[in-house]
């Protein structure tokens, strides 16, 4: 099928990356349902993207349960679902030593564990369609390490594998799961950092900037696309060329 008319489920939308994956995804034909616990951002998101009539659901991606049924839901009304975009995700930074068990515990869960449920309830659908792509957002972190982020690069560590694992077992079916990879990207998440980190991310970017939004989200249009039929199973680094 086209990517005209698909159905495109992004969790995290209503704001950073995650809104500008759901432009490129609308620019692209899709319909898309934006699923984010942040449910006072909906009318700022459906404002930003210029689309009074965008379909944004309140989901706590933690919630196996709830994304299961958000899921479903979808399904059920539209009809099918093409494309999941596995974006939600946080940071608590600490150094190891002094990191607590709560720390490591959400970021785990809100990374990672949110991946495997929504690429679960996902896939169950796409089976039957035979045919979908998911995408999980990873990160530099995940690939290379990054001090005070052993939560973080361990979760984004954990999506690269997921990633692996379900392009492998569900390539049969026509389902393609890839992941992108952003290095240091100009959002809320990063904006609160402090101006020694963010001093020593950009001396590590060969390009000398920061990624924006725009740049992660045309990678993600991409394998979401017929135009990257023949690619799973893949991590695609948008970071200014730090990871080569
Ligand atoms: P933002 O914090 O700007 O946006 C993420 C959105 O996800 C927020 O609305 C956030 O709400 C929401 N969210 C958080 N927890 C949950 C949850 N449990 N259920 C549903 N929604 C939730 O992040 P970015 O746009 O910067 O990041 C998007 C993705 O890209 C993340 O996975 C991140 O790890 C990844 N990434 C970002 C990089 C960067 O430099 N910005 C670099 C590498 C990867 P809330 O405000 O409550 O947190």
């Amino acid at each position: 099928m086209a990517d005209n008319g698909k159905i495109a489920l992004v969790t995290g939308g209503a704001r950073g990356i995650g809104l500008e994956i759901c432009r490129e995804l609308l620019a692209a034909g899709m319909t898309v349902v934006v699923a984010d616990i942040q449910e006072k951002l909906f009318d700022q998101t459906r404002q930003a993207l210029g689309k009074a009539d965008l379909d944004c659901r309140k989901l706590d991606v933690t919630d196996s349960v709830a994304f299961t049924a958000l899921v479903d839901a979808v399904v059920e009304q539209y009809g099918r679902l093409d494309v999941l975009v596995n974006n939600a995700g946080i940071t608590r930074d600490g150094l190891l030593l002094r990191m607590d068990d709560g720390d490591w515990d959400l970021v785990l869960r809100v990374n990672l564990y949110s991946a495997f449920y929504g690429t679960r309830a996902a896939s169950k659908h796409m089976v039957r369609q035979k045919s979908g792509s998911i995408i999980n957002m990873a990160s530099y972190s995940g690939i290379e390490g990054n001090r005070g982020q052993a939560n973080y690069s361990a979760s984004k560590a954990g999506m690269i594998g997921l990633t692996k694992t379900t392009a492998k077992e569900l390539a049969g079916k026509n389902i393609r799961c890839n992941a992108v990879a952003p290095g240091f990207i100009a959002t809320e998440m990063t904006a609160v950092l402090p101006q020694q980190a963010k001093d020593i991310a950009l001396s590590l970017i060969p390009l000398k900037t920061m990624g924006q939004p725009q740049d992660v989200a045309r990678a993600v249009r991409f394998l979401a696309c017929d135009d990257s039929a023949y690619i799973t199973g893949q991590v695609l680094s948008v970071d200014g060329g730090m990871h080569t």
